[in-house]
């Protein structure tokens, strides 16, 4: 089955490093059937747009300014990384929600900005460790979709792929006594995330949409989270730093 597979570097690596990794993860992933999607700092952009281009490797960037244009000193608009070569944008990750206090109110204007400039979004949802505990995820989560995807028509949504991503799960927020989370439970979330799609949209949208894991996944993970078939895919942020790492995990046949 093919799955989408999503590198999110964060604020990592410098351009002469990413142009090694770029050039490598082509040629490790060579004849992948999975839609492989790089997203690097804004500026190695250009640099995978150079040394991705001719490869079936996508990229894409980690956030985006909801205005077009204008006097916002140190934003960058959907328009300019569109320009150099993005095709995906990641919105809603909970670091841009927790750390730099983005709502979904704005994260909506994200969206329907980054749609309007022909970009395919990865909109990260999910919950933390304290909605879990008070057992609230799925009413937490159901609302994140609701306020990110409000006034986006089902036409639209061919372009947005839903990652769920329990904030508690990412390798960055956890220590080493935190579970994997096991795969019944990344089920009932997809199924929650999927069940308001359908009541918001459609049972075909609902069908249609893509919707990823993401959360610590890694070689000693990867064949159990993403050989499941209720998931199309997989966000990853430590495990993609490393190349070789990335490329196994991109390159399997799920
Ligand atoms: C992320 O932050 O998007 C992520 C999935 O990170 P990690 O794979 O390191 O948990």
């Amino acid at each position: 089955m093919k799955k989408i597979i999503v590198g999110n570097f964060k604020m990592n690596s410098t351009v002469s490093e990413f142009k090694t990794y770029a050039m490598s993860l082509a040629t490790k992933t060579k004849g992948t059937k999975n839609t492989v999607v790089v997203c690097p700092p804004y500026t190695h952009l250009t640099t995978a747009k150079e040394f991705l281009t001719g490869s079936k490797i996508f990229f894409g960037a980690q956030n985006i300014f909801d205005a077009e244009s204008g006097a916002y000193t140190g934003e960058i608009s959907a328009k300019m990384i569109k320009d150099a070569g993005a095709t995906y944008v990641i919105l809603g990750h909970s670091d841009r929600r927790n750390k730099f206090k983005e709502t979904d109110k704005l994260i909506n204007r994200k969206i329907k900005t980054a749609l309007a400039n022909g970009l395919k979004v990865v909109l990260c949802v999910g919950e933390n460790l304290q909605t879990r505990t008070a057992k609230q995820e799925a009413a937490f989560v159901r609302k994140q979709i609701d306020d990110d995807l409000k006034g986006i028509y089902e036409n639209e949504l061919e372009s947005v792929i839903i990652a769920y991503e329990p904030v508690w799960a990412i390798s960055t927020n956890r220590d080493e006594k935190t579970k994997d989370i096991t795969t019944k439970e990344i089920n009932r979330m997809v199924d929650v995330i999927r069940k308001e799609i359908e009541a918001q949209y459609s049972k075909k949208a609902s069908q249609n949409i893509n919707v990823l894991y993401g959360g610590s996944v890694n070689l000693g993970n990867y064949k159990r989270i993403l050989g499941n078939e209720a998931v199309d895919g997989a966000i990853i942020g430590g495990a993609c730093l490393d190349v070789d790492n990335f490329a196994i995990i991109a390159k399997e046949n799920y």
